[in-house]
């Protein structure tokens, strides 16, 4: 079975999509991550099965310039809040708040200054976009030009589709060869927790 735990988060990565790829990494360059895109990660990965327990030790290990106390203090409940661990009655009875959606990314609070959610298709200029997606290893020329014009007619879940394919494609072959998979089941990705799971059920 999968290994879901808080030392695998950088491995299972990869299997990360680009808008969840690009908080990992920044989260990795500051050892620190602002609010809202803390809580859009923390959902992601409590939806990849990440339990509390391990969530909590996955923000501690990660936010490493910090004292345990001001963890602590700062950051412990917000998780704890995630889950449904504290806070009013529906948030505990409801088992915290749900993974965002690519509709729920794509429309609800655009990134300011210094922050690191959205979606990159969405968020990021074109140079950063391709900046980004060179850094995780999309180089082909034709998929960056096609995310450029997928971008350009604000198409952005047909543009991290196109990344899907392009990364997957030898796996995706295969599962249509053999019948695994079918067209259907593979069509365009409308939620990060799917993207994940398609993506790590492939490779795996
Ligand atoms: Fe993330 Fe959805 Fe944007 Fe893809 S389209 S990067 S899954 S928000």
């Amino acid at each position: 079975g999968a290994d879901i735990s808080a030392r695998n988060v950088d491995n299972l990565s990869q299997n990360f999509p680009l808008c969840m790829q690009n908080l990992h990494r920044l989260l990795r360059r500051d050892a620190h991550l602002k609010h809202v895109g803390r809580l859009q990660y923390t959902l992601f990965l409590k939806g990849i099965g990440l339990n509390l327990e391990e969530c909590l030790v996955f923000w501690r290990a990660s936010f490493n310039k910090i004292t345990d106390d001001t963890f602590n203090k700062e950051y412990r409940y917000y998780v704890r809040h995630a889950y449904g661990d504290v806070g009013g009655d529906s948030i505990r009875r409801g088992g915290g708040y749900s993974p965002y959606s690519c509709q729920k990314i794509l429309t609800e609070h655009p990134p300011g200054p210094g922050e690191a959610h959205g979606c990159p298709y969405r968020h990021f200029n074109v140079e950063n976009l391709t900046a980004l997606l060179q850094a995780v290893g999309i180089t082909d020329q034709g998929v960056l030009r096609g995310v450029k014009e997928d971008k350009e007619s604000q198409k952005f879940h047909m543009a991290c589709n196109r990344v899907f394919e392009y990364v997957h494609k030898k796996e995706i072959k295969r599962v249509k060869d053999e019948g695994i998979m079918t067209s259907a089941q593979l069509e365009t990705i409308v939620h990060p927790n799917e993207y994940f799971k398609r993506s790590y059920l492939l490779k795996n």
